[in-house]
């Protein structure tokens, strides 16, 4: 199994995981146009996709989702939350609404969704598994909790949201006081301390690759996440990925 990051931010989020001949994507924050360039990048072609997942229907998650599923065929796996605040789809679209406590197979990807607290209907975020390795993906939560912190724990990859330095948000002057306090908020997303807490208290035995992902361009710094989270594992800062919003990430392995 491997995975890699389209791009990641505020502006646009997606990932691809792969197995074997399977490849899922995990939102689609992207125009149609942008996603298949940086599905290029990647050397994969869009037709290969086999399944497209959403997390929540924030558009940075959600703009090209619609059309690139319709497009090349590819199934659109959503919560029923999500579906009620999308707009309402076309009919030929492919669309699988999903429980967000029900684990179900793609191919050859065994996909874990779990609930998370944010400021959408219904969001998921998502444990992948081919059986013998597991990437875990956590952005777009206002906290952690011990449900979160059971899906994550042992994992052999990680994803984790590294969204703001908190003196960085609460000091800029450019964001108003109510977008702060939403950000900031037990709904909103996580800062550097929060995560770095959260990986201190999960089983990391098993992990081989880490990303920082989610980071605001404003209000966080690439080094800051990166010392956050390398003083959780007790390793190299240079151990730690930082997915940027034009570049993602290159493709990480897991076997
Ligand atoms: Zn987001
Ligand atoms: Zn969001």
């Amino acid at each position: 199994m491997r995975f890699a990051l389209l791009g990641s931010g505020s502006a646009g989020n997606s990932l691809v995981v792969q197995e074997g001949h399977t490849t899922l994507l995990l939102d689609c924050g992207f125009s149609l146009r942008e996603t298949i360039l940086r599905l290029a990048r990647l050397g994969l072609e869009p037709e290969q996709v086999s399944g497209l997942l959403l997390t929540h229907e924030h558009v940075d998650h959600s703009r090209g989702a619609y059309r690139f599923s319709g497009h090349f065929k590819a199934p659109l796996y959503i919560t029923h939350g999500t579906r009620v605040m999308l707009e309402p789809p076309p009919d030929h679209l492919d669309l699988r609404i999903i429980d967000v406590h029900d684990t179900f197979t793609v191919q050859d990807i065994e996909v874990h969704p779990y609930p998370v607290p944010h400021d959408a209907r219904e969001p998921a975020q998502y444990v992948f598994s081919n059986g013998q390795s597991r990437l875990g993906v956590l952005t777009d939560t206002g906290n952690s909790t011990p449900h979160i912190e059971s899906m994550l724990t042992g994992c052999h990859a990680l994803v984790l949201e590294c969204n703001h330095d908190i003196d960085m948000l609460m000091t800029n002057p450019r964001y108003p006081y109510p977008l702060k306090q939403r950000i900031r908020g037990d709904y909103g997303h996580l800062d550097n301390m929060t995560s770095k807490a959260l990986l201190s208290r999960l089983d990391n035995s098993s992990l081989r690759h880490i990303v920082a992902a989610h980071l605001s361009e404003k209000n966080n710094r690439p080094e800051l996440a990166r010392a956050a989270l390398s003083e959780a594992l007790n390793c190299s800062e240079d151990w730690i990925n930082v997915a940027t919003q034009t570049e993602g990430t290159g493709w990480l392995d897991l076997e």
